[in-house]
């Protein structure tokens, strides 16, 4: 990380157990000022125990968190520069909603103008004027999300933490509501950090992300690095869809390797370091970088196997295929979209697949 870019937050070997569980095991991370990060991990990961760490709401066993460069150790969450949107929004259903957004500062003695002025400013931020004196039972989901928000913002935190911000939204309204936390995130200029287990919401959102698994970082990168380039099979799997073939590279040269699964025909790999020979592996391919055909399209150099399509979905902008690839082994990929109902392969069609060795992925097992 280049050391003039400003730090917002600093993780340091962050431990935390509940019980047995290891939830955050040695947990670094730093996050830049005005950044929108996000921590993407499965259910369990120990996303929700960092945020709550962050916060304050939980202490460490071991480890320190940096806000702007002071240790955060030892202060009560209403001393420290960062404030929550939680998943339930957990409004107070009895006030309005500008009673909702003010009483933070209230209870800090900001005099009233002030509170007027700041409350004002922020409900026109999240596109709420004209709703201040609803009460959050008269809202819809979206505009619940929205009061939340404003009343972290209110506070002009230095950090703003949001756990699973979208979780209660449905399909139409999430996507809304991501372009527009993008949106206001660039406006007011405050560090984001995000916790989720959806991808596509991590990679539309995030200037980088950290993917967790086991209270551990696997992977710090943008999006495209994680996509493009992931290091561990957890996360390939992980950030977006991947096709996988275990098995052994057999030889290589300084074009290619060879890469042999037992039942299938040996493939070519580039990309890949010498060491590898020799060791059991497994390899990943993205469904774009694979192309159906009725015909066989094998070359000396391009990948190509006869496969069984077993089920076709037809998804509107594309079509999507399980083929069958070798003993046991299932595949998604997918079609042309163009392909109309007479063109399209159908269950039980014998067809080829086919890849440039430059797309097969490898890690060692
Ligand atoms: P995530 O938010 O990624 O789903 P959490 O941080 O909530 O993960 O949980 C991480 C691990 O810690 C899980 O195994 C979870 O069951 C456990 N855990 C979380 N909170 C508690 C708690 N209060 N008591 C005991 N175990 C907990
Ligand atoms: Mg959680």
């Amino acid at each position: 990380m280049n050391p003039e870019e400003n730090l917002c937050v600093q993780i340091l070997e962050l431990t935390k157990r509940h019980g047995d569980t290891l939830a955050v095991d040695r947990l670094s991370l730093e996050v830049k000022e005005n950044e929108f990060f996000s921590i993407l991990g499965p259910s369990g990961s120990g996303k929700t125990t960092t945020l709550r760490l962050i916060a304050g709401l939980l202490q460490p066993d071991h480890g320190d968190i940096l806000v702007n460069g002071q240790s955060m150790s030892g202060l009560p969450p209403n001393q420290r520069p960062v404030n929550t949107v939680f998943q339930d929004y957990a409004l107070f259903p009895h006030l309005t909603v500008w009673n909702n957004i003010a009483f933070g500062l209230r209870m800090q003695g900001v005099a009233s103008i002030d509170i007027a002025t700041r409350v004002g400013d922020v409900l026109d931020m999240v596109k709420l004027p004209g709703k201040a004196d609803r009460l959050p039972s008269e809202l819809s989901g979206g505009e619940q999300q929205r009061v939340a928000l404003a009343r972290a913002l209110v506070n002009r935190p230095a950090v703003i933490l949001l756990d699973e911000p979208l979780g209660a939204l449905d399909q139409q309204l999430r996507q809304a509501m991501q372009r527009e936390l993008k949106v206001i995130q660039a406006q007011v200029g405050v560090t984001f950090i995000c916790v989720t287990h959806h991808q596509s919401e991590a990679l539309l959102l995030s200037d980088r992300i950290a993917v967790m698994n086991e209270g551990r970082v696997m992977q710090i990168g943008t999006p495209e690095e994680l996509y493009a380039q992931p290091q561990s099979v957890f996360v390939a799997k992980f950030v977006g869809q991947s096709n996988v073939l275990e098995g052994e590279v057999v030889a290589g040269d300084d074009r290619f390797s060879v890469f042999q699964s037992p039942g299938i025909k040996p493939l070519h790999i580039s990309r890949m370091s010498q060491e590898m020979v020799g060791a059991r592996a497994m390899m990943i391919l993205r469904p774009e970088h694979t192309a159906l055909s009725r015909e066989s399209q094998c070359d000396d150099i391009e990948n190509c196997l006869e496969v069984l399509i077993e089920q076709v979905f037809y998804l509107g902008e594309e079509m999507q295929y399980a083929i069958n690839v070798g003993p046991q082994i299932s595949w998604t990929v997918r079609g042309d979209p163009q392909h109309d109902r007479a063109t399209r392969f159908s269950p039980g069609e014998k067809a080829f697949v086919h890849w440039k060795p430059e797309h097969g992925m490898i890690f060692p097992q």
